[in-house]
């Protein structure tokens, strides 16, 4: 697309873009919604490009363009879920190569990297990237790539990701942020100076809990063709259903998100107010420490709140267990709210000893706040608290 056609693309607003992208394949029919195409394979020499479905289906092509819109970026890459986004990155290192990590990493991506891709040569270490001396540390150890997140899962530390970006474009890292917990509504690590921003849209993209997926954005014309180079070449695509159902899960993501941000500032108040509660954790929440930071690189606070209870395990779990709408479950950004109890659940594979250093306790839970009205969720927060009073 040429520039000028590009910059009028962005000139709409996010809601706009998300409910109207082109590529929808409907022109000749007139269908409002784009038709599933579940083909594995296309007729050789077709206009479009298409081949075989492992490296492409129109069906990701429809996602990657409303992704990228969203993202106001030139690329998008999707895959079959976050964790094959991110095998999809990684493949492309070499053994020897060094990641340069922050210590809070979402729990799989610490397992592939250690479990997995150390098997193959690749080296990992983790860092605490709020640390002052963080240039030293990347100047000492020079890596082949840096991974970051921002909230970070479950503490919801901020990683400060235009300062990295800054140090590690100097020296020419390439580096990926995972964006699950803000999505580009909220944060566009790219226009921050990434390389990468990679999010699993099984979460708040899709919103329904109904499909796993995950994409990678990006400006790069080398990167997407080393994306698309391994979701054909791994097999890491999604399947053509998962995507359309994506695509509409997408259409709703400012509405549902403006909903469950709402919810959660609010929760995260009246929690903070609790003597029951020992303390809450909220980006946008003065009380939080990179406070400010947050408010400069995140447009809202996001809709996850994590809190420690001034209880044991086993009354953390009743409490988890007497709550209605809360579920007890993994994963978060569906419109249904759910309480996760990372110890046991998230970080379980995490030894006793790591937990302890990056704060997570017995005591600790991650409420990923959906859409349903406020007074119905708090009260059904202050119900399930009795139990420890
Ligand atoms: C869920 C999640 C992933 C992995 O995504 P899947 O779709 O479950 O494979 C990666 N990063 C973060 C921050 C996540 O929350």
């Amino acid at each position: 697309m040429g520039s000028n056609k590009r910059k009028d693309e962005l000139r709409k607003g996010v809601n706009t873009r998300v409910i109207h992208h082109k590529d929808n394949f409907s022109e000749e029919t007139g269908s409002i919604m784009p038709p599933i195409f579940p083909t594995s394979t296309f007729v050789h020499g077709n206009e479009c490009g298409f081949d075989y479905t492992r490296s492409g289906n129109p069906n990701f092509r429809i996602l990657e363009s409303v992704l990228s819109e969203l993202e106001e970026c030139q690329f998008a890459c999707v895959f079959s879920s976050g964790v094959a986004a991110i095998t999809a990155i990684v493949s492309s290192l070499k053994a020897g190569d060094l990641i340069l990590c922050e210590e809070n990493l979402y729990g799989c991506t610490v397992r592939l990297f250690e479990q997995v891709f150390h098997r193959f040569g690749l080296k990992s270490i983790w860092i605490d990237f709020t640390d002052s001396n963080v240039q030293e540390v990347i100047s000492n150890h020079n890596p082949a790539m840096i991974w970051i997140e921002s909230p970070t899962n479950p503490l919801l530390k901020i990683i400060d990701i235009e300062k990295i970006c800054d140090l590690a474009n100097k020296m020419k890292i390439p580096v990926v942020v995972d964006n699950t917990f803000a999505t580009p509504i909220l944060q566009r690590p790219l226009k921050l100076g990434a390389t990468l921003s990679l999010t699993s849209t099984t979460k708040y993209i899709n919103g329904h809990s109904d499909a796993l997926g995950g994409a990678v954005c990006t400006e790069s014309l080398e990167w997407r063709d080393k994306l698309n180079f391994s979701q054909k070449a791994l097999g890491l695509n999604p399947s053509p259903f998962d995507c359309w159902l994506i695509t509409r899960g997408i259409k709703t993501l400012p509405l549902r998100l403006e909903r469950q941000i709402n919810n959660a500032s609010k929760i995260a108040n009246q929690l903070a107010d609790n003597p029951l509660i020992k303390s809450v954790i909220y980006p946008f929440r003065n009380d939080h420490p990179q406070c400010k930071l947050a408010k400069r690189q995140m447009t809202l606070g996001g809709a996850i709140i994590t809190a420690t209870l001034d209880a044991n395990q086993t009354q953390t779990y009743s409490f988890c267990k007497s709550l209605r709408f809360f579920k007890m479950a993994e994963s978060l950004g569906g419109i249904e709210s759910l309480v996760c109890h990372p110890a046991t659940m998230t970080h379980a594979s995490v030894s006793k000893e790591t937990k302890e250093k990056i704060g997570i306790t017995d005591s600790l839970l991650r409420f990923s706040v959906g859409c349903e009205d406020f007074e119905d969720l708090i009260s059904d927060l202050y119900q399930a608290l009795e139990i420890l009073s």
